[in-house]
């Protein structure tokens, strides 16, 4: 499979604070990758780097073949690069569709294969197709969770970089995300970077995984192989 994303020996700091240490690893197209570590590990200062909110000081990071370590984030979403943060970063006065107008701003594409995408998404998450004139501001944590990831989807991107999707969500939205997420990786080819503290629902789902200790990668290989390890299961998956 072609490489999609290379990391490349990345060093990230905050002032003193040495946050990503020597960090390497890449994402083949059409992989859901995962990356699973404790609070404060670095994965988001990770996925920060990688869509150009935070700079390394070292290495490079090659996306589709380009290197995009010193692009501007705008750019690095123009190539097919979306991320959708942590949190619930949606316009809260606007409307759920007119939030989703707003993730297919940069499109060139016309407006017909625009009005495709908006029921392909509405077919994803039919929640939000039932509350679209409602202001985002007013929909529940979950549902904007889904907006979020609704609105990074418009965009067309090639590759979703998604942080921590599960995250103050109840268990059975917990799963209807992941299983979101899994259909966005099949049904429409996007290839997933997957931040997550929840390591037993984004091991299944993924393809490969890595495992971040206090900014350093500490271990890699195949989910299923690393749901199996026992340090992996005594860490990261309650000793399960
Ligand atoms: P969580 O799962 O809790 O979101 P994380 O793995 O995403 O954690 P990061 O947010 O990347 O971790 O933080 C990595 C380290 O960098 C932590 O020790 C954190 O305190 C530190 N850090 C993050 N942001 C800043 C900042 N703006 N200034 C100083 N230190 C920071």
């Amino acid at each position: 499979m072609d490489e999609l994303l290379k990391v490349e020996d990345i060093n990230v700091y905050y002032g003193s604070i040495h946050a990503i240490k020597d960090v390497s690893f890449h994402v083949d197209e059409g992989e859901i990758v995962t990356m699973i570590g404790a609070n404060g590990a670095g994965k988001t200062t990770t996925m920060h780097t990688i869509s150009g909110l935070l700079r390394s000081e070292t290495g490079k990071i090659v996306y589709d073949g380009k290197t995009i370590s010193k692009m501007e984030p705008h750019k690095i979403v123009s190539l097919g690069l979306a991320q959708c943060p942590e949190g619930r970063r949606v316009f809260s006065g606007l409307s759920v569709s007119e939030n989703l107008e707003m993730g297919a701003y940069s499109r060139k594409d016309g407006k017909d294969a625009i009005a495709k995408d908006f029921d392909m998404v509405y077919g994803l998450f039919p929640r939000l197709k039932e509350r679209k004139n409602q202001p985002a501001g007013t929909l529940s944590g979950g549902e904007q969770q889904m907006l979020a990831i609704a609105r990074a989807l418009m965009g067309k991107p090639k590759m979703l970089l998604l942080d921590e999707p599960s995250m103050g969500l109840s268990p059975l939205l917990v799963k209807e995300i992941f299983r979101i997420i899994e259909t966005i990786n099949k049904d429409q080819g996007v290839t997933v970077l997957l931040v997550e503290q929840n390591a037993k629902m984004a091991l299944n789902i993924a393809d490969r995984g890595y495992v971040l200790e206090t900014g350093n990668v500490t271990m890699e290989g195949k989910a299923s192989d690393l749901a199996n390890d026992p340090a992996v299961k005594n860490a990261y998956l309650g000793g399960a």
